[in-house]
């Protein structure tokens, strides 16, 4: 099969965990005889100095004629005072829009190697499974109007929560639908009991929910929803929210977990689907070579999955990834007392190595 893919890197730790994910897809490819043809643009930060447009239209364009995009991340101090249409994360928020990416899937899992990465007790963290279905393009993010006016002193700030019956009907069925696949439970986090838009999603959530009645689904209010994923993690299988409550979440499920550099994502719902770790360009460590790559290539193999159903390729690279910290490679983020880090690039070889004697295995 041909794999065309458009890489954006973008900014701080993005092009370094991407090269990473690449390598862990080629060494995939190279196995199971695929052809990857992937085209590199610039996004975010990257593309700002460039071109002075977080998403220049070529980059637009090369995303558009491509069969899925990944994604390293975007964000730069550089950036903080420019206005909003100039700042690197509109460039993604517009991508995510181009793409229709409406679904944004970010799977929680525990790795047994890492018990002693979380903060909380083994026992508690221990069968941890849990998938995020976050809705991408709508609530406060994208609601208009959203401003910052008035006079120096006396300004004041608006942005608008806001969700349309179909908005939330449509990424409703995709949580239930994925849910069919999994342990059949779908937990929907509002904040109904302050909201309109919560009331509405609730309501729109129950719904579509009677469409399948071998799905138990339940309703928890976000603050709740907060201390129930600390206190009993391993008994959410799918968590289905709206765009920010999902973005908060998401990062307290990576800390849960262990680290937050171990968390992919994928967005899909449009042709297109959009692919990458869920942490953000992390300007403390960029450039240092210490960043956690195992969140982009674990994004990899989401893109392997959704965009071409490759299942047997994309659960080649979760394997490799669950052996290596078998094994105990550990980057910085992940390394307790008396542990000693390896680099960036070093668990991207060894994630590709062990891609590759899978291979060899399979055809031993
Ligand atoms: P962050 O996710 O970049 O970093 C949070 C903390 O986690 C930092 O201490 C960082 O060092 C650590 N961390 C993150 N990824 C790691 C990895 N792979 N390995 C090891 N440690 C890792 O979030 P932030 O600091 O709040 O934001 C930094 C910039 O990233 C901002 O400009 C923000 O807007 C942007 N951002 C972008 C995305 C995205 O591109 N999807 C997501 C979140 C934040």
């Amino acid at each position: 099969m041909l794999l065309k893919l458009t890489a954006v890197a973008g900014d701080g730790i993005g092009p370094e965990v991407t090269e990473q994910a690449l390598l862990a897809l080629q060494a995939v490819a190279d196995g199971f005889d695929h052809q990857l043809q992937v085209q590199h643009k610039p996004i975010g930060g990257a593309a700002l100095t460039a071109t002075n447009d977080p998403l220049p239209p070529d980059t637009l364009q090369a995303c558009l004629a491509s069969s899925a995009v990944l994604l390293g991340a975007v964000g730069s101090p550089a950036f903080d005072q420019n206005p909003p249409h100039l700042r690197p994360e509109a460039g993604l928020l517009r991508l995510r829009r181009e793409l229709g990416a409406y679904a944004n899937l970010r799977p929680a899992v525990f790795f047994p190697a890492l018990e002693d990465c979380s903060p909380l007790r083994g026992e508690i963290v221990r069968g941890t499974d849990i998938l995020i279905v976050r809705e991408l393009l709508g609530g406060a993010y994208f609601g208009q109007p959203r401003s910052i006016e008035g006079n120096p002193g006396s300004r004041v700030a608006v942005n608008t929560m806001r969700y349309g019956e179909d908005e939330i009907e449509r990424i409703a069925r995709v949580a239930f639908e994925l849910a069919m696949t999994r342990k059949r439970k779908v937990l929907s986090v509002d904040k109904a009991n302050v909201l309109e838009c919560s009331r509405l999603w609730r309501e729109v959530v129950t719904r579509v929910g009677k469409n399948y009645p071998d799905v138990k689904l339940g309703h928890q209010y976000v603050d709740s929803a907060a201390m129930l994923l600390v206190q009993r993690p391993a008994e959410f299988d799918v968590l289905l929210t709206e765009n920010m409550f999902g973005d908060i979440l998401s990062d307290q499920a990576g800390g849960v977990v262990g680290s937050l550099g171990l968390l992919a994502s994928a967005s899909i719902g449009g042709p297109i689907g959009l692919y990458e770790p869920v942490h953000g360009s992390a300007p403390d460590i960029a450039g240092k070579g210490i960043a956690n790559p195992l969140g982009a290539i674990l994004s990899v193999a989401m893109l392997l999955r959704h965009s071409f159903q490759l299942n047997a390729e994309a659960g080649c690279i979760e394997r490799a990834v669950s052996a290596v910290l078998s094994q105990g490679a550990r980057t910085a983020d992940l390394v307790r007392k008396g542990q000693a880090p390896i680099s960036t690039a070093e668990m991207g070889r060894r994630v590709a190595e062990a891609v590759t004697s899978q291979q060899a295995e399979r055809t031993a």
